[in-house]
């Protein structure tokens, strides 16, 4: 008794060989720690027993059963061992089976009593029957847990072994060893209990309160340490300094454009402008629904700083995107002085290495590109500013790569995902935030449908009605592949369990072909991610002109793209996308000041599906949008990465607290991560090693580096 830590290996537990410890080492679990701290994600109302009689045909749940005949072993087909047996409650008798656990037999005596729990089948003259039910021996006087954890498991690994191993390290952990990271004050004020009671309870709650208390404990215990990273990385990157850039007539720069800027806009280009003026260096978020006008922002802070005679970097995640940046601020900016390039993948050799130089030589004022732009060796003369566009898009090693990069620069990220202000703040903790929430005037509301495979005829009247009346068509289907260089992006990969096998994708490449042939007369093209970026761009630039009627595509067109003469977005096995990247994708069209509309095509019947999807034909809000999203989906497409998670999209997940219903206790936490900083900026106090550690362990990072 009591004779492991936390930190000692699993290897240490009975049961647990090399073979085993492979296994949990593949869900994380190497430590004790990590062991205690692998949740149950359910768990089994086995307190909740029912009569036979009372169970519907099919139901799962528990019952207590005294053995009426003793268990026997057969032989079947040679191979297999069945064991049945007999046992009753007041109400009937019921007729279990196992299979190949032959050693069972021993177990099941006549007058034990036992609780099962499992799928109860009533046949025909009520008789009852159960198949491999769980099982525990029932004594009176001696009481057996309301709740059975169920955990997530991995390979060979299974509920039972989970169970044992688990309960095994919690009767051998020595209770002085276990470091409570909690804050005492931080306990009592929220009557939160302490660490060895409730990982007992977790794992083995008595009853529902006791799982919800210590539910809440570890709520509170992960958004601690999600707060305390948070702002550690805050303070950190509040020490860099920029230059010093002042600020140039603004009024002269919103004549370039031909059009009146938005009081937004105009109120966002100021906060940049008095950010890049202070010395410090700039981390703003500039966030705004599609279409909100966010490059004119970014465009003025280039102008801010080539006035002041810095060179800045736009960085957006795909080429096509970088292409329209390139032209749309290159004539602009060029009225006013400022010498654009555009630099990415496919860039022949010879014009980047012209690019490198002029960049170098300072004749360049602002590079527009892709992570080219980090990959290359691009070095610069007199560094400024650096911009991301969309930048959720990016890999998280990228987003690191970015930081280094852009250490003494100002820096500007642009985001079209409208997040919940608190969200934002956590996730971008570092970052100040400015909203561009006015959308430019005359902007059309955008019709949104969503229709089934029968409205097929009558889309494709539709489809062909628009390019008829001089407009055009996007037509998106899902990439069925992960294209090229589009992992690590969030939300390609996402769809709900009930749509997983049945539906019929459609392919965007036959889909053109069919509509081609529908429409001799109109130009159908495809794109998709496998293409080369120079037969994206020359098909983008097509499209652009007008030369192309309908433009069948993967996502790859889901970012930024801005042809205001595209009236319909048509979404092909919508069930397949995430609320908020249907959202950019409609986004695409209603840019002019064209009627617009955007009709999602899905054949899904799952009630979720479709009640997700109906969110869509609602609301235009971006905001509300964003929010549902999150609801359905958890916040690991919009949270920073804990390195080394097995989550494929570099998201960070909570496993206990959850964004969306746990607002309230996140803010108290931050409060309190606050304070605890106040005192102990580094977390060098002995009562705060422990959660120094956590954070350490959480994020990567070496808080020494601060300074
Ligand atoms: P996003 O915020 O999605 O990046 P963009 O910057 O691409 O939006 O702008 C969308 C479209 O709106 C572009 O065609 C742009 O020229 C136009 N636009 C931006 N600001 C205004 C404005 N103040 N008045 C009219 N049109 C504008
Ligand atoms: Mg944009």
């Amino acid at each position: 008794m009591g004779n492991i830590t936390f930190d000692t290996s699993v290897r240490y537990l009975t049961g647990v060989g090399e073979k085993r410890a492979a296994e949990l080492s593949r869900i994380g679990i190497v430590t004790v720690r990590d062991l205690l701290y692998h949740f149950p994600r359910a768990y089994q109302h086995r307190g909740n027993v029912k009569l036979l009689s009372e169970a519907v045909d099919g139901e799962t749940c528990a019952f207590i059963l005294t053995v009426s005949s003793a268990a026997r072993n057969a032989m079947v087909k040679g191979r297999m061992t069945l064991t049945k047996l007999h046992a009753f409650d007041e109400s009937g008798k019921c007729n279990i089976t196992f299979f190949n656990q032959g050693y069972l037999s021993k177990e099941f005596t006549v007058g034990r009593t036992f609780r099962f729990w499992g799928k109860l089948q009533k046949k025909k003259g009520n008789i009852y029957e159960m198949t491999s039910p769980s099982f525990e021996v029932y004594e009176e006087g001696f009481a057996l847990a309301e709740f059975f954890p169920v955990y997530s498991l991995t390979g060979g690994l299974t509920q039972k072994y989970m169970g044992k191993i688990i309960s095994n390290a919690l009767n051998l952990l020595d209770k002085n060893t276990i470091e409570d990271i909690l804050p005492e004050d931080m306990r009592r004020q929220y009557h939160l209990p302490m660490l060895d009671w409730a990982l007992r309870a977790i794992h083995n709650p008595m009853n529902y309160e006791a799982m919800e208390r210590a539910r809440k404990r570890f709520i509170y215990e992960e958004l601690y340490i999600f707060a305390l990273a948070v702002s550690l990385s805050k303070k950190r990157s509040k020490k860099l300094s920029a230059p010093r850039i002042s600020t140039p007539d603004l009024e002269e720069f919103y004549s370039l454009f031909g059009f009146e800027p938005t009081g937004a806009q105009r109120r966002v280009v100021s906060e940049i402008a008095s950010d890049m003026a202070g010395g410090e260096a700039m981390s703003r978020l500039v966030q705004g629904d599609v279409g909100s006008g966010k490059t004119l922002c970014a465009a003025g802070a280039v102008y801010i700083a080539c006035k002041g005679g810095y060179q800045s970097a736009f960085m957006v995640p795909t080429e096509i995107l970088a292409t329209q940046h390139y032209n749309d601020l290159k004539e602009v900016l060029y009225k006013a002085g400022i010498n654009c390039a555009l630099l990415t993948g496919s860039t022949p050799k010879k014009r980047k290495d012209a690019i490198k130089s002029a960049l170098l030589a300072g004749e360049i004022d602002c590079v527009i590109g892709t992570h080219a732009l980090l990959t290359e060796d691009v070095g610069f003369m007199r560094p400024g500013l650096f911009i991301t566009d969309e930048q959720h898009r990016f890999g998280v090693m990228q987003r690191k790569a970015l930081g280094d990069k852009g250490k003494d620069c100002h820096m500007l990220i642009m985001s079209a995902t409208p997040i919940p202000r608190t969200l934002a703040l956590m996730m971008y903790g570092d970052l100040s935030l400015s909203c561009v929430d006015e959308m430019p005037p005359g902007r059309q509301k955008i019709s949104t449908f969503l229709v089934d495979e029968s409205y097929r005829a009558r889309l494709w009247g539709f489809i062909e009605k628009q390019v008829k009346e001089g407009r055009q068509v996007y037509i998106v289907c899902p990439a069925i592949e992960a294209a090229e260089g589009e992992e690590g992006l969030v939300g390609m990969d996402w769809r709900p369990d009930d749509q997983k096998p049945v539906i019929q994708l459609k392919n965007a490449t036959e889909y053109a072909e069919e509509l081609q042939k529908a429409f001799p007369d109109i130009r159908v093209a495809t794109m998709n991610g496998r293409m080369k970026p120079a037969e994206k761009d020359e098909i983008m630039a097509g499209f652009a002109a007008n030369e192309i009627g309908v433009l069948v595509s993967t996502t790859v067109i889901e970012v930024g793209v801005n042809v205001p003469n595209a009236t319909l977005m048509v979404v092909e096995n919508a069930e397949r996308f995430g609320l908020s990247q249907l959202h950019q994708l409609r986004g695409r069209v209603g840019r002019g000041s064209y009627k617009s509309w955007c009709i999602l095509v899905s054949d899904a019947k799952g009630e979720t599906a479709l009640a997700r999807l109906e969110t869509m034909t609602k609301t235009n809000d971006g905001f509300v949008i964003a929010k549902k999203d999150l609801e359905l989906r958890g916040p690991g497409d919009f949270l920073p990465n804990k390195q080394g998670s097995a989550r494929q999209h570099g998201g960070f997940s909570f496993t206990v607290a959850s964004v969306c219903d746990n607002m309230e206790e996140l803010e108290k936490a931050f409060a309190f991560a606050t304070e605890v900083l106040c005192a102990d900026p580094r977390l060098d106090k002995a009562e705060n090693q422990g959660a120094a550690r956590r954070v350490e362990e959480y994020f990567f990072f070496n808080r020494n580096a601060m300074n």
